[in-house]
């Protein structure tokens, strides 16, 4: 069993400790530029039509779904959500998510996308981009706040060892 299925302890510890919850932040470096991407980042980067990368976003999560793929809804952390499909879409909105989209829509079909996260990438981000990394035949490689994760034909370096 992997750390992820902590999920739950960990949240309740937070909550215990009152740690202050901190926005999820990603950046990549795309074309030479820092770009940084906040969870429902609708941002205009390097001149790319915000709908572009909802539309990579929506691709993302229609070919999870059509794999197979049930997103993860215990890693929703917010309370003003009231249905299931607002949960998907905000699980679907996490700004490494958003990057990824991004990376997908500006590099070379053969380019690995690098990324690094403030906080710890949480469970339902790491799975997703595990099959994400074999769909789009891509490497992602995100450095989270713990550790490298190298994202590689439906594997991660960290726990799936290759
Ligand atoms: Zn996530």
């Amino acid at each position: 069993m992997c750390w992820f299925d902590d999920a739950e302890r960990w949240k309740v510890k937070m909550e215990t400790n009152n740690v202050k919850r901190i926005s999820g932040i990603t950046t990549g470096t795309f074309n030479g530029v820092i770009h940084t991407f906040n969870v429902n980042d609708q941002s205009n980067k390097l001149g790319r039509n915000p709908q572009d990368i909802e539309k990579k976003l929506d691709e993302m999560k229609s070919k999870l779904e059509l794999y197979g793929h049930k997103f993860d809804r215990s890693w929703v952390t917010r309370s003003d959500l009231t249905s299931e499909e607002e949960e998907i879409h905000h699980l679907c909105h996490h700004s490494e998510k958003i990057a990824l989209a991004f990376g997908l829509l500006i590099t070379p079909p053969n380019e690995k996308i690098i990324l690094a996260k403030n906080l710890r990438i949480c469970g339902e981000c790491h799975v997703s981009t595990k099959i994400l990394s074999q769909i789009y035949l891509r490497e992602f490689i995100i450095r989270d706040a713990n550790r490298f994760h190298h994202f590689k034909d439906g594997k991660c370096s960290y726990k799936d060892y290759f």
